[in-house]
């Protein structure tokens, strides 16, 4: 029997139900106990399948140009018309910082340069992880895209705070302003 702690990794994964079939072979999965990971896992019975739910890794970037960082406002759910700096999913078969990099590219139509990691953003409850990178614009004219309503470059003392989209955004902007300002 599972003892408390599992008890609340088996309640972890009752929200995680969504998950009916197995990827492999189309089997409807199960909730098993794994005995060495102490814990439930959606597992497929016919063909041994682990059906692991993880955090999806996302990279971003801060593009800074001439002393200003571009951000831009969704344009889709969640946080439409929120703003934040650049940045999606990294795609399998991708590395973090050209994710950074291309999503910036689709999302502002700027080439960015890396410059140097900023942070890693994760929060229990959001699934999400961000990889933020502080990046200098190297090319490229900023532009709207099909996600994006509006960019905008701010001064490090225009960062509209009260619009952010998400808990990383405002914890990275915070983190890059203090970064910036021990240059000085
Ligand atoms: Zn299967």
């Amino acid at each position: 029997m599972p003892d408390g702690d599992a008890k609340r990794l088996l309640q972890q994964a009752a929200a995680a139900k969504w998950a009916k079939f197995c990827p492999r072979c189309g089997n409807p999965l199960s909730d098993r106990f794994i005995d060495e990971e102490r814990q439930y896992r959606r597992v497929c019975p016919n063909c041994g399948f682990i059906f692991y739910l993880n955090p999806k890794v996302a990279a971003g970037a801060i593009p800074q140009q001439d002393g200003k960082i571009w951000l831009v406002r969704r344009n889709i759910e969640p946080s439409s018309g929120c703003w934040t700096f650049p940045g999606g999913y990294v795609d399998l078969g991708e590395c973090v910082p050209d994710a950074a990099v291309r999503e910036t590219y689709e999302e502002t139509m700027l080439r960015v340069r890396l410059d140097r990691l900023l942070n890693v953003y994760s929060y229990g409850q959001s699934g999400i992880v961000m990889i933020a990178y502080c990046a200098t614009v190297i090319g490229g004219t900023a532009g709207i895209t099909p996600e994006c309503r509006e960019i905008q470059a701010f001064g490090l003392d225009e960062i509209p705070w009260n619009d952010l989209a998400f808990p990383s955004t405002r914890e990275a902007l915070a983190e890059y302003v203090k970064l910036e300002a021990s240059k000085k």
